[in-house]
């Protein structure tokens, strides 16, 4: 269980409120074990719990070992996708976490058919960021993805290579891309040593030519996935399981 508080082995404390909600959901008795994490500190790991007492809405633990245990992927892999509408966004947050994700940021580009006013999209991004937590607990990752506020393409491409000085010094980036002459991807991944990647993804209508030309100019690559044009949630996961191959 993913636990948004403070942990240290040895001491007494009543679950947040949402992981509270989960462990009831299981109906565990006084006594029983579980595992909690909060993503927090330098090294990869989690502790052991026992449960002491369920109450009606809240649930208190004592705290026992920290476990070293690693479960993220060898490569640090940053997902920039134009969202795809209705719920293809959810599966895609889901599948991207247990694939090993490091973090995802939805941009709102010229073709997007999912706009999102500031309201909504704070409401949208707190929805996916639950996503991410119950697929971290899901498929046992302790650390939870970083899921970004929503931002148009432009200001993301402005603040991330102004951030990053030389666009390249942030690992290698990629533009997952049908133009002709793009690379294979498996071919640009073996021909590198860098250990961090960024993919930049179009949304259902894909990028426009301004688009495709401004992410080149800040230091993308175009890299193709096949022949076949994939869906806006599926190209950025069969990139992911490729970079899982290396
Ligand atoms: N008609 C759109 C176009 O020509 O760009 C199709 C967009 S596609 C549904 C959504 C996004 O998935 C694309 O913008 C691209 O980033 C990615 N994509 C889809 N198929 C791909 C492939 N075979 N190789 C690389 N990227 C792909």
């Amino acid at each position: 269980f993913y636990a948004d508080v403070a942990l240290a082995a040895g001491t007494s404390i009543s679950l947040p409120e949402q992981t509270a909600r989960h462990v009831q959901v299981l109906r565990l008795q006084p006594g029983e074990r579980i595992t909690l994490f909060n993503g927090r500190g330098d090294t990869e790991g989690e502790f052991d719990a026992t449960v002491e007492r369920m109450g009606r809405s809240d649930v208190d633990v004592t705290i026992g070992a920290w476990t070293a245990t690693a479960r993220e992927a060898a490569r640090t892999i940053h997902l920039v996708v134009g969202m795809p509408a209705n719920d293809r966004m959810d599966w895609l947050i889901e599948k991207a976490t247990e694939l090993g994700a490091a973090s995802i940021q939805p941009v709102m580009s010229e073709r997007s058919v999912l706009r999102l006013k500031a309201e909504r999209a704070d409401k949208k991004v707190a929805h996916w960021r639950g996503i991410a937590i119950a697929s971290s607990e899901q498929c046992g990752r302790n650390r939870v993805p970083l899921i970004h506020d929503v931002a148009t393409l432009g200001e993301w491409l402005k603040k991330s290579t102004a951030e990053t000085g030389a666009a390249a010094s942030n690992g290698m980036r990629l533009l997952l891309s049908l133009q002709d002459g793009s690379r294979p991807l498996a071919e640009a991944v073996a021909s590198t040593a860098l250990a961090s990647f960024t993919f930049l993804n179009g949304p259902e209508g894909g990028l426009s030519p301004a688009e495709e030309a401004a992410a080149l100019a800040c230091g993308f690559s175009p890299v193709t996935l096949g022949p076949r044009v994939l869906r806006a949630e599926t190209a950025p996961l069969a990139a992911l399981a490729t970079l899982l191959c290396y």
